[in-house]
């Protein structure tokens, strides 16, 4: 007997599958990332449009349970358009394996969008231009965790002055999301010494990640 191609793969619930409308929900989400970033990559709000080379949106798992803010697009990501690559970027890489997480499962992104010219540290006028875009990125991820790499990324999301050692091995709050500082890889690139600590904070970041997602009913 010949088996009608459509009706076979109907019947396997192939061609329904494929022809499922996303939920609106879903597409306004899409339209939303859509549009800041195209937003995004046409800022001109402060003078570190003038220097760089092109944005630096973010990158990873837009749905992540766990979201990581750096500071700002270093040389290799203003040249590739990516946050966290070059060595700072490997670094990062190996400190997520070290936790049995990859960088694809999580959502990464820069206080700032553009590069400071000879990675300066941002300015005050720069990070209260910029940051509303990272509010909107926080709000489109809604990660279940926040992890904050160095002093800059840390002291914007906790509104704080401290000094990044007092900061680590505590939990904190970002607008009711927990909140989770340590080093920059960048900074412990030039400071190894510090792995030792930032591979204590990992071990924080993992217990805290695994927690977050049961009580959310998100296998680990
Ligand atoms: Fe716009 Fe932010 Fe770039 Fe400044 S750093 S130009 S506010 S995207």
């Amino acid at each position: 007997m010949i088996v009608n191609k459509s009706v076979f793969l109907c019947e396997l619930e192939i061609i329904n599958w494929q022809r499922k409308a996303p939920p609106a929900q879903s597409i306004d989400r899409s339209i939303a990332w859509d549009n800041l970033e195209k937003v995004v990559s046409q800022c001109t709000a402060c003078p570190l449009h003038e220097t760089r080379t092109q944005t630096v949106f973010g990158v990873g798992n837009k749905e992540a349970s766990l979201m990581i803010v750096g500071e700002a697009p270093g040389f290799y990501e203003d040249q590739q358009g990516e946050p966290f690559v070059g060595r700072a970027g490997q670094l990062l890489n190996a400190m997520l394996q070290a936790i049995s997480l990859n960088r694809k499962d999580v959502y990464i992104a820069n206080i700032l969008k553009c590069r400071p010219p000879q990675n300066r540290d941002p300015a005050p006028t720069e990070v209260a231009t910029c940051t509303s875009f990272l509010q909107q990125q926080i709000a489109l991820v809604k990660p279940n965790l926040l992890l904050a790499l160095g002093r800059v990324s840390a002291n914007y999301l906790l509104q704080s002055k401290s000094s990044l050692e007092s900061l680590r091995q505590k939990m904190h709050d970002f607008q009711g999301t927990p909140l989770i500082v340590t080093y920059h890889p960048a900074y412990l690139l030039r400071n190894p010494i510090d792995k030792k600590k930032a591979y204590l904070d990992l071990q924080l970041l993992q217990l805290t990640l695994k927690n977050c997602n049961r009580s959310r009913g998100i296998e680990n």
